[in-house]
């Protein structure tokens, strides 16, 4: 899950990483005296993208100006995002952007530190046109903190400063089951001190419960209906819903509807075990994802009986295309059911496939 910029400052600061100064705000009125963060005050939109700043969620303004300007990014979106939260803070005299950021390197299974002296907006221009100019440096992933070499390495001839926050991110990163953590940009400012002008901490899903957060946030409706379920859901951007038990199963289904050239709407297992209730429950779930035009039904008859599943998708009564092939558990009574009300089934996963490829518009 993605932490908003004043929810990451506000680990960084337990942290020890020096943080402007600076206020939530969800309303105008909550403005109170802009002067108390100065002479000029930043204005950020709280809202969950990149990219702010060139969006015009950044406002750089005097104080006198503030409850104007704030009015004014109330009533914007950004990205598509409304804007419901405001930080205001302090202006940095800023003498440098630097950028830092820690993250799962997924290829090699371990934490990798990133770390440049061209931070800012433009640091996706960087990566692209000067790669060289990013320092990296791999940790094992058993390592509980950063050793000083590999922050000297990171730093290079940076400001003194710079050493212990990129020290303290590592440590947070790990403390907050953190797939990411990020400071962009990581300022130094005119007198020497570093400062987190920005934050970006995503959480690892798996490790919400423990980090003490009990919803969460980036979840869709449907993502979130399928959790109550105690399905395995993901959503992906195709047209074909795709219902299976056992994630080797389903991901077979997926690589199938590949093989023809099809594309699916969902990765969707309903588990072990599953009665007529959850198989109506995943159905119309699908059948609720707009764009879904035809569903598979993909199920091994194990534990699973098939008429139980059969039932599930008579109750589900959607108005989708249903292709259903099911094996095992009482097969002959579950076809017998679905025959009688006019589903169409398939022997074979390859048939059930083809015929979804066949009648595509
Ligand atoms: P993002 O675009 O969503 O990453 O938003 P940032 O928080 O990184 O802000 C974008 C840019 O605004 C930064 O790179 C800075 O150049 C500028 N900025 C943000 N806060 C301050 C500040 O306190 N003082 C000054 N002078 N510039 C700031
Ligand atoms: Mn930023």
């Amino acid at each position: 899950m993605k932490l908003r910029e004043y929810e990451g400052k506000r680990i960084f600061a337990e942290a020890g990483i020096p943080v402007p100064r600076g206020r939530l705000i969800r309303s105008v009125d909550e403005l109170g005296d802009p002067a108390e963060f100065g002479d000029e005050v930043v204005l950020k939109a709280q809202v969950d993208v990149g990219g702010r700043g060139k969006a015009g969620g950044v406002v750089i303004c005097p104080a006198s100006e503030a409850k104007e300007r704030a009015a004014e990014l109330f009533g914007k979106t950004i990205k598509g995002l409304p804007v419901t939260e405001i930080l205001i803070e302090e202006k940095l005299p800023i003498a440098h952007e630097y950028y830092c950021a820690v993250l799962v390197d997924r290829s090699t299974r371990q934490p990798v530190v990133l770390f440049t002296e061209a931070g800012g907006v433009e640091i996706e221009e960087t990566a692209r046109t000067a790669p060289d100019r990013i320092r990296r440096v791999q940790v094992p992933a058993l390592m509980t903190a950063l050793p000083s070499f590999a922050v000297r390495d990171l730093v290079g001839k940076g400001p003194k400063a710079l050493g212990p926050v990129v020290a303290a991110l590592y440590r947070t990163f790990l403390a907050k089951d953190a797939l990411l953590a990020e400071i962009n940009p990581l300022v130094v400012l005119e007198d020497g001190r570093a400062v987190a002008a920005d934050a970006k901490v995503i959480v690892d899903d798996n490790a919400l419960a423990r980090q003490g957060i009990a919803q969460n946030r980036d979840l869709t409706e449907r993502e979130r209906e399928a959790e109550k379920h105690g399905f395995s859901y993901v959503e992906l951007d195709g047209d074909v819903g795709v219902v299976g038990n056992g994630a080797g199963l389903t991901m077979a289904t997926l690589d199938l509807l590949q093989h023809y050239g099809l594309r699916a709407a969902n990765f969707l297992d309903v588990g072990g075990g599953a009665d007529r209730e959850r198989v109506a429950h995943a159905v119309r779930l699908l059948a609720s994802s707009p764009g879904v035009r035809v569903i598979i039904v993909n199920l091994l008859g194990g534990i699973t009986r098939c008429d139980e599943v059969a039932k599930g998708i008579v109750e589900a009564g959607v108005d989708q295309r249903i292709i259903v092939r099911m094996a095992g558990t009482n097969e002959a009574e579950g076809c017998a059911l679905l025959q009688e009300h006019g589903y169409e089934m398939y022997g074979s996963m390859d048939a059930a496939v083809g015929a979804a490829a066949e009648a595509r518009p």
